[in-house]
């Protein structure tokens, strides 16, 4: 492939009305290759296309069993092609370039899994006496219109794709205009695996731009997006205006409570994943921990630990897997992670470790450990989409879970303790969508994923994201005679 990316819509690649834009290596400031920008005329082109397809029934007529297939084989193209992908995603977004493989192959784990459940949408039959025969039926929504972040471009992409398509729904996605050069792989690998034309259609944009035309498209007939409060608010806003229902999946500032019995050793890796996995750049980061008083400063002291273990440095140079973190996604989110640090030490943290950006090019900034957070400052309540983690005390229960529940989002949590009672009665009380006991991120593509509060609605992953992508029939029958 070349440097530089056009649009797929309508099974034909085109340069874009908005014109290009360069895109930056997050990894050494240099440029790593030139994306097609859509206007609005490109969004509407790509809508009349998906909708065409939908009208035409060529996905949502088709047996389920051979739409998985199909779904299944556009997993495999991202397989075969891992390495390639993987090193063009590490020059757009920063990450090692292992961790950019790990996301490759997560990626085609959502077309697998999602192929799979394509047969499995079943209605029901509902009694309604002998004079009738009554059932119900689960419908494609039509036209799936899906606006991507830009911190796991293709794993977020493929998450809704693979359940659009899998459900016989067409799919409008824009990438975001920060990462969008993987997503001419994943037009490559639905046109490989026998998508018909126009079925699929992957751009770039401007989100005031392409992602506000998407948005208010009265041609769409549902919408998915992740990423921030704000912009989740605005894309709701203009679906409403079609009477479109969205998934909103808005981030986090979820928290590991971690009681005096857990497993301590055990508990760095969860610091080394939750919260240090793609610079913290992950909505369902681990960026808060409450810790029993009694071994704040063993689980400070092993934090810091974990946190200078990290090699940090070019994506591309660390390949292998390891203790190693790679840039940010911008060096605008660099500086917003460092000076949301910043701020908190005013208000009276103390940075334990890190906190600064990295003398070096690119958008680096050093793991970051801040004592003495308390829950009315900043730190602890808004999202700072970095390496950055805030550690602060508890002495009972009740705290520890008032705490936890004292932010606006809901996202994920985490429980560690080796009781078994303590363990259940912080997963009930906490509100969030997914509680994790003893591992963080435990779960995957199979459990379901999402919001309460501000953090969203809808749920992506499992066979619960289906039924974002359906809509219920009911066919009631008289029999006569
Ligand atoms: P954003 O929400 O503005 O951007 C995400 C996507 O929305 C991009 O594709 C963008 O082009 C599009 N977009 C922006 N404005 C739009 C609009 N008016 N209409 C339609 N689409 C629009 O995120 P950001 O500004 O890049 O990042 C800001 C913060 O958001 C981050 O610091 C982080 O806290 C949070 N964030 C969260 C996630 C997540 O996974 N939950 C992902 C990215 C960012």
């Amino acid at each position: 492939m070349s440097d530089y990316r056009q649009n797929y819509i309508d099974g034909t690649w085109c340069d874009g009305g908005a014109g290009r834009t360069d895109v930056t290596d997050p990894g050494s400031g240099a440029v790593a290759g030139e994306q097609a920008l859509a206007d609005a005329g490109d969004v509407d082109r790509a809508v009349q296309a998906a909708a065409r397809v939908d009208r035409a029934g060529a996905l949502r007529d088709m047996r389920p069993m051979d739409r998985g297939r199909i779904v299944q084989e556009i997993g495999r193209y991202l397989v075969v092609h891992r390495d390639e992908i993987a090193g063009l995603l590490t020059r757009e977004q920063g990450k090692p370039f292992w961790e950019a493989q790990r996301e490759v192959s997560g990626a085609a784990l959502y077309f697998e899994y999602y192929g799979n459940q394509a047969a499995t949408v079943e209605g029901r039959s509902i009694p309604l006496g002998g004079g009738y025969f009554d059932f119900t039926d689960n419908e494609p929504y039509g036209v799936s219109a899906q606006i991507i972040p830009w911190n796991f471009p293709l794993e977020i992409a493929s998450r809704s794709m693979a359940a659009a398509l899998a459900t016989g729904n067409t799919c409008v996605i824009k990438t975001s205009e920060m990462t969008p050069l993987t997503g001419a792989w994943l037009a490559r690998a639905a046109e490989a695996a026998g998508v018909p034309a126009g079925a699929v259609n992957i751009f770039s944009g401007w989100g005031h731009e392409a992602g506000a035309a998407l948005a208010a498209h009265s041609g769409i007939n549902q919408m998915v997006f992740t990423g921030s409060v704000p912009t989740g608010i605005a894309i709701a806003t203009a679906a409403a205006q079609n009477v479109v229902p969205c998934v909103l999946e808005l981030g986090g500032k979820s928290a590991a409570i971690v009681h005096d019995d857990a497993d301590l050793q055990a508990f760095e890796n969860d610091i080394r994943w939750g919260i240090y996995f793609n610079s913290g750049q992950v909505c369902s980061a681990m960026s808060r921990v409450i810790v029993h008083e009694s071994c704040h400063d063993e689980v400070v002291d092993r934090a810091v630990k974990v946190a200078r273990s990290l090699s940090v440095g070019p994506g591309m140079e660390r390949r292998e897997a390891g203790p190693t973190m790679g840039a940010m996604a911008s060096e605008a989110q660099r500086d917003r992670a460092v000076s949301m640090v910043e701020q908190a030490v005013g208000q009276g943290a103390r940075i334990a470790t890190g906190g600064r950006r990295m003398n070096i090019p690119g958008a680096f900034m050093e793991p970051t450990v801040l004592t003495g957070v308390t829950p009315d400052m900043a730190i602890a309540r808004d999202e700072v989409f970095g390496p950055v983690l805030s550690v602060m005390p508890f002495r009972d229960e009740r705290q520890a879970i008032d705490i936890a529940n004292g932010t606006q989002y809901g996202l994920v949590g985490g429980v560690f303790t080796r009781d078994l009672d303590r363990a259940t009665r912080a997963a009930r009380a906490m509100r969030a969508g997914q509680i994790f006991v003893n591992q963080w991120f435990a779960g995957g593509v199979e459990t379901p994923f999402g919001g309460y509060g501000k953090s969203g609605y809808g749920r992506e992953k499992g066979r619960e994201a289906l039924w974002n992508y359906v809509q219920t029939k009911n066919v009631a029958m008289k029999i006569r005679g």
